[in-house]
């Protein structure tokens, strides 16, 4: 595994009490960093933005309409990229904020320019950090859908960038037979090979709205990695020093892989 994706979720970056989990985001950059000097490959693709925006701003309850999450998620956006800057310098690694939407793949002009400035970024032994243009493309934002959240955006990075792995974390530790939070006998997946109908029942369905929303674009991601002839591997990010375990191959959370 040389070229890695990781996907970080809101869940792992805000603390419950809507603060920023600095301790979670400065032991990412420590790992990330760490790995980036073992020779390793690291295209970081973060969430987030709102999160931190509802924080600075002090804002306590997520706003319902669109124009005021893009506004409240570009204060957060630069502040969250401030943050990271800070935790990688650090360790002495450099950064770089790349804003994406995800019909960059549709559009070979935009998608050769997106692989050429991240394969530059790389070269240049920098660690690039995604998330989707919130001003330009509202789809992930949508509350009645709570789906995306960069899930499917990291996918697309990871594809058209060739990546080895993608390893998605977030605030639970795999994928499991039924939501564990509502089922305590829900037996999670250690490899899943395909995605069938039975696994989209399971990640609780297009339709379930405020409920379980997230896994079923975790499912479209793993999707779009199998395609690719990749790999995608759902962990838990707390702590992101998960991410040690899951590349020494030790069985931590689900495995998305071609048999
Ligand atoms: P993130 O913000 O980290 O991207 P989400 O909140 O979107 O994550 O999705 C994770 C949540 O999905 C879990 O905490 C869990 O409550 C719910 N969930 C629903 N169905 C499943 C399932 N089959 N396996 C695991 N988690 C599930």
């Amino acid at each position: 595994v040389n070229r890695i994706v990781v996907k970080i979720g809101t869940s792992s970056l805000i603390h419950p009490n809507g603060k920023i989990n600095l301790s979670g985001i400065d032991q990412l950059a420590f790992v990330l960093t760490d790995l980036r000097n073992q020779g390793k490959e690291i295209i970081l693709v973060s969430s987030g933005a709102i999160g931190v925006g509802m924080d600075k701003l002090r804002i306590a309850e997520r706003p319902h309409e669109i124009p005021v999450q893009q506004a409240v998620a570009a204060v957060g956006q630069s502040e969250l990229m401030h943050i990271y800057n800070q935790r990688f310098l650090g360790y002495s690694q450099q950064t770089a904020q790349v804003l994406l939407t995800r019909d960059v793949v549709d559009f070979p002009e935009s998608r050769k320019n997106v692989i050429n400035t991240l394969q530059q970024l790389i070269s240049m032994g920098i660690i690039p950090i995604i998330n989707e243009n919130d001003t330009v493309a509202v789809d992930e934002m949508d509350h009645t859908r709570k789906f995306g959240d960069n899930d499917e955006l990291s996918a697309i990075v990871a594809q058209l960038m060739d990546a080895d792995l993608l390893i998605m974390l977030s605030d639970i530790d795999g994928f499991y037979s039924d939501n564990p939070s509502k089922n305590k006998q829900a037996i999670l997946y250690s490899t899943i090979s395909t995605i069938n109908q039975t696994l989209m029942d399971q990640a609780g369905g297009e339709g379930s709205r405020f409920g379980t929303g997230g896994m079923v674009s975790k499912l479209k991601a793993a999707q779009r990695v199998l395609d690719a002839k990749s790999a995608m591997v759902l962990a838990n990010g707390k702590p992101p020093r998960i991410i040690f375990d899951i590349l020494s191959g030790a069985e931590v959370g689900t495995l998305f892989k071609e048999e």
